[in-house]
């Protein structure tokens, strides 16, 4: 089977943790298959979708490697979805309903009351061309109902949750078109997934009533349903989606020094039975993808554990994955003396600084003799190989200091900071000159 998967944002603002976690699960699972990946615009709300924000999705999607193969967008498809609703209403499958959101309320409580399920009572269905015709000369526009078909059970078999079961007696006909004429999402979804042959949809658990809806209308429409597979929700580490979470999209993360391939290793193994790993390329995730390891619990997002997965990741990058982001004229051995030092790629500016920058740092006065010394030492010793390991070695026998008397001077004096990158690699980057220049000023 040609796997054809979709994304399909509304562009009413930005992707966040969540979203762009469903954006990945379809990429995985296309390029798991040698497939497509869809990026599908529902931008059916006129009022809410911005171009703005549209832009901003592809961007985020480019900034993630998450490159969709075709892109569309509901917008441009209107003349369709009409058309389709034309056929169904002709095939007795939708109706014309004209209660206004009070009555519908009024009735929902009236029921819950009696304590039946609040399902819509069809009422509209019983409408005689009269009753319309004054509801018309009223003033009203009908929205319009999808109707279900009550002796069809729905019945999937979910990637995710297994087997799923949902009895259409108790589920309201939904709304698919409002008086104004505009589209709620649930149609001009199956007509695209239709159209667009998509053969896998994986979303969120918020959307599995929807898609027992949608199995229906997919049914209604002659067309096989895709396959379908609802990934429990993210919460954050305090066990529910935060205000945070929600809102927490790529423009915090690169601010947070965090790497694409960082989040998307975070994002397609949380929630399932497989480990995070510190990966640096995405293929180890696209082999290891499957349904069968996701879990049906809500899966915890945490920054922390995103930080320190970042962290094991940077330690593996090689030079030419991050020079356009080095400061100029570092080297591959200054990158990867740094480099173990390093949560972020950005924090690589502080230890440049200390390699190519200027470092003052007075030494105590118990320390200045030995600095001394080890101006003179480092100023006339040979400086290749290994000039740490011989300075060091040389100090310790004309000092007779060793251990920490030994080295934190020595760091101190050349660095600015007690701890950091292996002396042993800075040192003949600081180079031998600069060396003996901040051995003799620390030493007053
Ligand atoms: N626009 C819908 C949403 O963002 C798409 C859901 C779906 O994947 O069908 O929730």
């Amino acid at each position: 089977m040609n796997v054809i998967t979709r994304f399909a944002p509304s562009p009413t603002g930005r992707l966040h943790i969540g979203n762009i976690r469903t954006a990945l699960h379809n990429w995985l699972w296309a390029r798991n298959n040698g497939g497509k990946f869809i990026l599908r615009l529902d931008d059916t709300d006129k009022e809410r979708s911005t171009e703005e924000f549209a832009g901003a999705i592809r961007e985020d999607l480019d900034w993630l490697g998450l490159i969709p193969d075709q892109e569309y967008r509901q917008s441009d498809r209107f003349g369709r979805y009409d058309e389709v609703l034309a056929k169904l209403h002709a095939a007795g499958r939708v109706y014309p309903a004209y209660e206004t959101a009070q009555e519908l309320d009024l009735k929902r409580k009236v029921q819950l009351s009696r304590g039946m399920p609040p399902v819509y009572d069809r009422a509209a269905i019983g409408l005689s061309d009269t009753d319309r015709a004054r509801y018309e000369a009223d003033g009203r526009r009908p929205h319009w109902r999808f109707k279900l078909d009550h002796e069809s059970r729905i019945h999937w078999y979910d990637g995710i949750r297994g087997d799923q079961d949902f009895d259409p007696h108790l589920l309201s006909d939904p709304v698919i078109r409002r008086e104004e004429g505009s589209w709620l999402y649930m149609l001009p979804s199956v007509i695209d997934d239709i159209d667009m042959e998509v053969t896998h949809v994986v979303r969120g658990e918020d959307h599995v009533t929807n898609t027992g809806l949608q199995i229906q209308m997919f049914e209604a429409m002659g067309a096989e349903s895709p396959a379908f597979a609802h990934a429990a929700l993210l919460v954050g580490s305090e066990g529910k989606l935060s205000k945070r979470l929600g809102s927490l999209g790529v423009e915090a993360l690169k601010e947070e020094g965090i790497e694409p391939i960082a989040l998307l290793a975070k994002l397609a193994r949380i929630g399932t039975s497989q480990p995070v790993e510190p990966v640096i390329t995405s293929e180890p995730l696209i082999r290891g993808f499957h349904f069968e390891c996701f879990g049906r619990a809500p899966a915890r997002f945490d920054m922390e554990e995103l930080a320190a997965l970042n962290a094991r990741i940077v330690h593996q990058l090689d030079y030419p994955a991050v020079a356009a982001r080095l400061p100029k004229g570092m080297t591959p051995a200054a990158w990867e003396a740094i480099r173990p030092n390093l949560k972020t790629v950005g924090q690589v500016e502080d230890w440049w600084a200390v390699i190519d920058g200027h470092v003052e740092q007075q030494a105590p006065a118990e320390d200045h003799e030995f600095l001394r010394l080890a101006a003179a030492t480092a100023e006339e010793m040979d400086w290749v190989d290994n000039p740490w390991g011989a300075l060091t070695s040389a100090l310790k026998e004309q000092s007779g200091r060793t251990g920490k008397a030994l080295f934190l001077p020595l760091r101190l004096a050349l660095t600015g900071v007690a701890s950091g990158p292996e002396m042993a690699a800075l040192l003949p980057l600081i180079g031998q000159q600069e060396s003996v220049s901040r051995l003799r000023a620390a030493a007053g």
